[in-house]
């Protein structure tokens, strides 16, 4: 047994050296190289996931409050034949590319309110969508404002999109289709998409204003969109028999200790901005009202994302088993005509 157990630990060693001088060469480099291209590509051509129902994927969890592993604020809406996304927070894009979603059928960036966290890469998208080949001009949805932050954003990157016509042709980039096209819309403006229906609705997230949250409706199943809101009345009922709500959350124990600690230390500036945020962010006990209006509620835009255990912990206090923490890159299914949510399908 002893022996064996030796020439099985020599035979580890002599494996893990002959991986080693291998993976020094040129032409294994090459080979492994051109199996992962191959992989790559491959599963670039993926499309839109195939069962019939309303997906979301977590493109951006995080607020403003800086953390290593979450972009902010966004979700990726989609059916079979529908791609929508609700804000744009940097790092999004990101998710979105490695998600393998097609870009190309990038639909509409539906936008809650003008924060940076929100709007920090429509353009972004806007590019990622049209090198990729969208047929028409991105339309960006949004309340009061949106047409100067859109056309704010296409004249700054007017020269980006200049070099990128001038060094891939006009063929393979039209330069109408990289102009992004604002729309402002008000509480109340629906989008009827086929099946999809898209309804705006009034957040409070005041001084901000106007703020506004999305409702999707498809083939019998239900999500809502908060943006960045307190709970309110909207909220109820535009909530109320849901199948799926995000909601941005924030944990008011955490952030009062980050302000008493940041006023212990003399930070009064840090202070001062972590006592302001309490007032226009939706608390996790505020939040335990949704228990009964939705069969799940998740957490997003975390105010302040959980950075280890305590504070995860200290986030979900008292939620109910129906609630959740969302992680960038979750995805939620709901198929069509039924009741079930499925966390993550395979
Ligand atoms: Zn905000
Ligand atoms: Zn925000």
């Amino acid at each position: 047994m002893k022996k064996f157990l030796v020439y099985l630990v020599l035979a580890l060693l002599a494996l893990t050296a002959l991986l080693q001088w291998s993976l020094n060469s040129e032409s294994t480099q090459q080979v492994l190289l051109e199996e992962m291209a191959t992989v790559a590509q491959n599963a670039a051509a993926r499309g839109i996931p195939e069962p019939d129902g309303l997906q979301v994927f977590v493109c951006g969890s995080s607020s403003p409050l800086p953390t290593p592993d979450r972009a902010q604020a966004c979700l990726a809406v989609v059916t079979p034949s529908h791609f929508y996304v609700v804000d744009a927070g940097a790092g999004s894009t990101n998710n979105l590319m490695l998600s393998r979603l097609p870009m190309h059928r990038l639909q509409a960036i539906l936008v809650t309110h003008h924060h940076s966290d929100h709007i920090a890469e429509l353009y972004e998208m806007n590019l990622g969508s049209w090198v990729q080949g969208r047929p028409l001009p991105l339309q960006v949805y949004g309340p009061r404002g949106m047409d100067q932050v859109v056309e704010g954003i296409n004249d700054t990157y007017e020269l980006d999109r200049g070099y990128r016509i001038a060094h891939h042709g006009a063929d393979l980039l039209p330069a109408s289709l990289g102009v992004m096209q604002p729309e402002e819309i008000v509480s109340g403006f629906v989008l009827q998409d086929g099946d999809l229906k898209i309804t705006a609705y009034h957040a409070d997230h005041s001084p901000v204003s106007p703020a506004l949250g999305y409702r999707f409706d498809y083939r019998g199943r239900s999500l809502v969109i908060s943006g960045d809101s307190i709970v309110t009345d909207d909220t109820r009922q535009v909530t109320a028999a849901t199948d799926l709500v995000f909601h941005d959350a924030l944990s008011d124990v955490t952030i009062s200790t980050m302000a008493e600690a940041a006023t212990q230390a003399g930070q009064d500036r840090a202070a001062k901005i972590l006592s302001d945020i309490r007032d226009y962010h939706a608390s996790t006990e505020s939040l335990l009202a949704l228990q009964s209006q939705a069969k799940m509620v998740v957490y997003y835009h975390l105010v302040p994302s959980p950075r280890n255990v305590v504070m995860e912990k200290i986030f979900s206090r008292h939620m109910a088993d129906n609630y959740r923490i969302a992680e960038d890159g979750d995805w939620f299914f709901l198929p069509a005509d039924s009741t079930d949510i499925i966390v993550n399908p395979d």
